[in-house]
């Protein structure tokens, strides 16, 4: 029997002892201020509200924000924001919202999984305002984000969010946790925003799309991949990846980011 999508991703999560994780995997909030993404129905709302010195909650359905904001209207410290995730700009949410503080936000959600992916990319490319994150994700997708290279999990997704931090796959869950249930496992995961751009010598928008090049073919080698870019010649790119001490037929899901920056470093900036 097939399985009507909810619009704008609703599985509202009805699992109360993973709420509770969830809120828990945060830390210790109490200083901090915490920005939930997808609200919905409030399954983390209070919870959040209790422990976080300030909470902003981004929900983009308009029936469901504003049933948000008259619940939470008489809390100074509590802010209901009808918006598109997509589209905010983490740096200045606080000034749109009227919450004072200016550290690095703790970011939460049971993401929406029609647009997860944008979601994690727009969270990666605002990193700097953003110490943590744990989001609920599919589990197929919270597996990737977590590899180790060298597992057949890791790719484009795994070395992306690897570059702005450390990993981790907390629990997974059933789809019975939701309501109504997804049509998949879904999982939780932290990251611990750490970018690691500068200690590798890289430039974070030229090594990322670097990256794109390295996975766009998951079947063929490194240096297939890099030579149909062409954007180095053959020999300069099996130069560099034996200088990193590998085998020239080596496949990017088995090389950790330390030697693809190794690499990148001697293709593209030879003198840094
Ligand atoms: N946090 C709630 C829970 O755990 O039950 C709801 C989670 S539900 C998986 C995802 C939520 O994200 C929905 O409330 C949906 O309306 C909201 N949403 C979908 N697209 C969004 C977007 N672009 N920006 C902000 N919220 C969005």
């Amino acid at each position: 029997m097939s399985r009507k999508k909810p619009k704008l991703g609703q599985n509202f999560l009805i699992d109360l002892t993973a709420r509770q994780r969830i809120v828990e995997a945060l830390g210790d909030i109490s200083s901090s201020t915490v920005l939930e993404i997808g609200p919905g129905r409030g399954a983390l709302t209070d919870l959040l509200a209790t422990r976080a010195q300030n909470l902003i909650a981004i929900e983009l359905d308009r029936t469901l924000a504003p049933r948000l904001t008259e619940i939470w209207k008489s809390s100074g410290h509590v802010a209901i924001l009808q918006a598109d995730i997509l589209e905010l700009d983490l740096a200045i949410v606080r000034a749109v919202t009227g919450i004072a503080g200016d550290a690095p936000l703790v970011v939460v959600g049971n993401l929406p999984y029609y647009i997860t992916s944008d979601i994690l990319l727009r969270l990666f490319a605002q990193a700097a305002s953003i110490s943590r994150a744990v989001v609920m994700v599919q589990e197929e997708v919270a597996d990737r984000l977590a590899a180790p290279s060298g597992t057949s999990a890791y790719g484009l997704l795994s070395a992306t969010a690897q570059m702005h931090g450390r990993v981790e796959k907390l629990f997974a869950l059933p789809p019975e946790a939701f309501s109504p249930a997804p049509g998949v496992s879904s999982a939780v995961v932290r990251l611990d925003v750490h970018p690691r751009f500068e200690e590798l010598g890289v430039e974070r928008i030229a090594f990322l799309r670097f990256l794109q090049m390295c996975f766009r073919q998951k079947r063929k080698t490194l240096v297939n991949n890099l030579k149909s870019a062409d954007t180095a010649g053959t020999e300069d790119v099996l130069a560099a990846i034996g200088g990193a001490g590998l085998s020239p037929n080596v496949r990017a899901e088995a090389v950790p980011l330390e030697s693809m920056a190794a690499i990148y470093r001697r293709l593209y900036s030879p003198r840094g």
